[in-house]
This record gives C-alpha cells, structure tokens and sequence, in this order.
C-alpha cells in the first residue's frame, strides 16, 4: 500500500496546456490522477508536424510570462530551467506595413519610445504613458484576477462590505468605458505605431475596438515579462509537462474521448467514454471548451444560468496556418514577424462583423531557424504564416474556401515583406483550416482562442474554474478563466486544480464513490 492509496482520484478531461499543468498540480500535491484525452498525442493545440527534416510547431509559437509555467514546475519541487532550455527573444517582433515602413518592436521602453517618436513626434511620450497604465493594471489584475477562480467581477471584487477608496481608484483604473484601441490611440497618433501595439490582443483572439480597455495589461506583460521560444519549439512545452506528470505517477488514456461527466449525489463522480467505460472520481477537470463542457458532458443540471451568461458570448476568431517548409532563409526576417494589413478597421470588420475572410489580412510569420537551426535542413527555414479569420459560420466551407486564401496569403508576402521567390522555395506544405481546428481539438466552432473578450464591462472575463451548477467540476483551458494564449490556459489549470484539491482536502472524501 502507498501514501497515495487513500488520495483523492481526479479525472481530467483533455491534455491541452490547461489539462497537463492541472495534472502536474494535483499528482504533486499527493492526488491520484488520470487524463483522458481525444486525440493520440498530449499537447493540444501545441501539437507539431515534421516531414522530411522541417519541423514545425502547428499551434503557438509565442511563449510570454512563463513564470506561470514556472509555478507548474516548482509545485513538484522542480526548477524549470533543468527541463526547459528558453531563450529570451529581442526585437519581439519585427513588423512590415504596406508603405514600405518597417518597425521592430523591442523590450526597452526608451529605445521603442525614440523609435515611434521618429515615426511621428509625441508618440514615444504616449508608449511610456501606455506602458505605465499597462503596468498598474497588470498589477491590478494580480490582485484581484489571477491565480484565483474568478467569472465575474462579483467574484473578485466584494462590493459591498470591501469597498474602500483604494478600490474606488483600482474600478476607476480600469477604464470600463473604453476598449483597447481607443487607450492606445488615445495616446499614439501614428495609425502604424496603433496598428502594431492593437496586435497585443492577438493572444485572446479578439477586435480591440471591442476588446475592454483593461487587456492593455497585456502590453506590460510583453514587454516586462519578455518573449521566449522554448528550444525544440513551443512543443518543447507540453513535451515537459508530460513528463513530469509521468514521473509524479499520472496515468495518461490518450485517444479516449469522454462523453458525460457522471453525477452522484449531486457532484461531479466521474466520466463515461464514448465506448462506455466509466471511470470513477473525486472530482472532473474539463479542459474541453467550458461552454460544450456545460452543453454536452453535463447531463440532468440546471445549466440555464450558465447558458444565459455564456453562451450568448461569440467564440473568439480561428486561423488559417500554412506550414511551408522552404530551401532558403530570408535574412531580413526576424523570429517573430508581422505583415500588416493596409486597413485595420476594414479588417477587424470582416472577421468579426461580417463574419468573412478579410481579403488584405494581417499575418503573423514565425520564422524559427535562425534561433534553433533543428527546425530546417540546412540553410533552410520552417515558415510558419498565421492569418486570423471568423470563427466558422454557417455554410462556410473550408475546403472550397482555403485554396483561393492560401494565394491571398502568399500574395501578400510576396508584395508586402519582399519574399518574392517565397512560391518556387516550398519544398515541403501543409496547413489548418477552421475545420481543421474544430475536428483537431473540439473547440467551439473553430475558434482558436476560446470565447471573445469583447464588451467594456464584462469582456475580460471567462467562465469561472470552479462550476457553480456542479460541485465537484472545474474548468481549465483558453475558455475558462483567465483566457486563452499559453500563460493563462496554464494558469486556468493551475487555477482548478488549486481549487479542486482544497475542496476536496476540505470535504475529507478519500476515497471514489463506486458508481
Ligand atoms: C494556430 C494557433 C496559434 C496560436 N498561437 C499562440 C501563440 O503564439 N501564443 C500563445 O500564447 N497562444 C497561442 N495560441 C493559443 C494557445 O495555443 C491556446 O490558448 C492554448 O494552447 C490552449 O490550451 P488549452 O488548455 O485550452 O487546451 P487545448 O489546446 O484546447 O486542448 C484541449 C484538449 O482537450 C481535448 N478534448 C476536448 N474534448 C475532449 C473530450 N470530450 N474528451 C477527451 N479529450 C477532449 C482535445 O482533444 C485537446 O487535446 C495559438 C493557438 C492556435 C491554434
């Protein structure tokens, strides 16, 4: 018999970056764990794709803030420079616009200042100004949104009894009348400068004329916390999570997807796969999308409440990758680049208005091999060109849709970052569509990044981790609280396991009821 015989049993449903940093947290603090997930590799979204010497990372190439993944590692005792070899990247990125102009975006405040400031005079006064209120409300979300289950400002902030005038100052902070784009216009003339500094909300997937005023905490995030690539590529990630996971005694089900979440007196008890098999738990993790958790695990539980709160929330965008393994370099890319569209507003309107490809879009290229040589045969580079589109609608078909917007993706690399011969250097493809996403790792209606943050007042928020409807059941992923991009999906799974493993030490229930 060993120590952990009589520990509680967690189930987490999906082993996306949410999923393996809750199963890390609950195996280190003495839980007994099992992970089941759908597809037949660990990882999610951070999933890679190799052919003939190109390696790529198919998901997120970005990595910021990764003490959070720090705090993963250290809650078994394990320092996460002894598994992970990160390099700090700077310029953070380099970004091309179609006059011609070319902006790198770098950590130091002064030099990044000079810089907008010889694009247009007086903007460099109003990047440190952005800075600065972008660092108090990083401080403010500390305080009262992360690392705690949070879904509404009722949840973190007791207006009521807690109110004091230091609060008043943090509400005021907050700028609830106002949306991202309108505080960093409000302060850099130059429509470059705004444009580039908009893409601080690239990570949550959403419009910043809609996206509320306090995701300008982001920027202080970027540039303070600094951009990382993981050698080995972002993969490198869940790659290590997993196995600390093993080595805390997690046993992992891959290709074992779960149906319903099983229910005994009125708690979470456990799941059912889709073959039928039940397994017997403590306590549920979802890390599946919160709002299909509730629609389609849940069963015999109010969830109007939930439904009426959240489900009328729009899914964030999704994308269109292509991978294209190339025979050359293009030296004047950075690590991380941007190729931006002419119109910004024309843009942000196709996507998430009118709910259509936009026809100049903006794309993100990571272009890896000059950090970490593996990535190419030699002398070569694995291109990696993101375009954010709609989430899917209805009668939108991908397949007819892609061939037509690869050529308007290539187009605009060819004519707006000079990489002209980019279509005769393809020596290895391949690509994600929407429907690509959306059969790949269950999201809601392809969305890359979960539910939108839009709306001044409620926008930031996310379905809280701990399940109000359900005792027992918790959330963890992009669609949960805090958000999407790799930080805050690792945080939501540290959120609920830190929740479920105290109330599960609270309720004294060693032991899975037998279903
Ligand atoms: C193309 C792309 C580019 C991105 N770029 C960046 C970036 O540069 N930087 C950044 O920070 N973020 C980026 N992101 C976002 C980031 O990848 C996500 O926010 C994060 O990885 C989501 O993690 P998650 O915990 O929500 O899990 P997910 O990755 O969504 O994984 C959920 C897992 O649950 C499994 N699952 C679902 N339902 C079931 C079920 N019923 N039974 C069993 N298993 C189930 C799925 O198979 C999946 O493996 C990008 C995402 C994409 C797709």
């Amino acid at each position: 018999m060993t120590s952990r015989d009589h520990a509680p049993h967690v189930v987490v449903i999906g082993a996306g970056l949410g999923g393996l940093a809750a199963a890390c947290t609950l195996a280190a603090r003495g839980n007994n764990v099992t992970v089941c997930e759908a597809n037949e590799w660990l990882g999610g979204k951070a999933a890679e794709w190799r052919k003939d010497g190109f390696r790529f990372d198919m998901g997120p190439t970005i990595l910021t803030v990764p003490r959070v993944l720090e705090r993963v590692f250290s809650e078994a005792g394990v320092r996460m420079s002894d598994r992970l070899d990160l390099r700090r990247l700077d310029p953070q990125w380099r970004c091309f616009f179609e006059d011609g102009t070319q902006i790198d975006l770098c950590e130091n405040v002064d030099i990044m200042a000079q810089r907008l400031d010889s694009l247009s005079g007086g903007d460099g006064a109003g990047y440190r100004e952005l800075i600065a209120a972008s660092e108090h409300l990083h401080q403010i979300s500390e305080r009262f949104f992360f690392w705690k289950s949070v879904g509404g400002i009722g949840d973190t902030l007791d207006l009521g009894s807690s109110f004091n005038p230091s609060t008043l100052r943090d509400v005021l902070a907050l700028r609830m009348d106002s949306t991202l784009a309108r505080e960093i216009r409000r302060r850099v003339k130059d429509e470059r400068s705004a444009q580039m500094l908009d893409h601080f909300t690239q990570y949550v997937g959403s419009n910043p004329q809609q996206a509320p005023a306090v995701l300008t905490g982001i920027a202080h995030m970027q540039v303070n916390d600094g951009v990382w690539y993981p050698m080995g590529g972002t993969r490198a990630v869940p790659e290590a999570l997993a196995k600390l996971a093993e080595e805390l005694g997690v046993k992992f089900r891959p290709s074992t997807r779960i149906r319903h979440i099983l229910k005994r007196n009125g708690r979470a008890a456990g799941v059912e796969t889709v073959t039928g098999e039940t397994i017997a738990a403590d306590a549920v993790i979802s890390n599946m999308d919160s709002v299909r958790t509730m629609r389609e695990l849940v069963k015999g539980v109010d969830t109007k409440k939930f439904e009426r709160k959240w489900g009328r929330r729009r899914p964030a965008c999704s994308g269109v990758v292509l991978y294209l393994g190339l025979d050359r370099r293009y030296e004047h890319l950075a690590h991380h680049d941007f190729v931006f569209s002419r119109d910004p507003h024309e843009e942000f309107d196709s996507i998430y208005r009118r709910g259509v490809p936009a026809e100049d879009p903006t794309c993100y290229l990571a272009a890896p091999a000059g950090t970490d040589p593996a990535v190419a045969p030699s002398g070569g580079e694995a291109l990696y060109v993101l375009t954010h589109v709609p989430y899917i609608r209805r009668g939108q078909n991908w397949t007819e849709l892609f061939p037509r917007y690869r050529q308007i993706i290539l187009d605009k690399l060819k004519n707006c970052a000079g990489m002209t011969d980019i279509e005769s250097r393809i020596r290895v493809e391949h690509h994600l569509t929407p429907q690509d996403i959306h059969d790949r790792y269950s999201p809601l209606r392809g969305a890359i990044y979960g539910l939108a943050s839009h709306g001044r007042l409620n926008g930031a928020f996310k379905p809280a981790n701990r399940v109000k409807e359900l005792d027992g059941l918790y959330l963890a992923g992009g669609a949960s609280h805090p958000g999407a991009g790799m930080p805050m999906a690792l945080m939501s799974g540290w959120i609920a396991a830190d929740c479920a493993d105290r109330d599960l030490s609270e309720a004294q229930t060693p032991q899975a009821l037998s279903i």
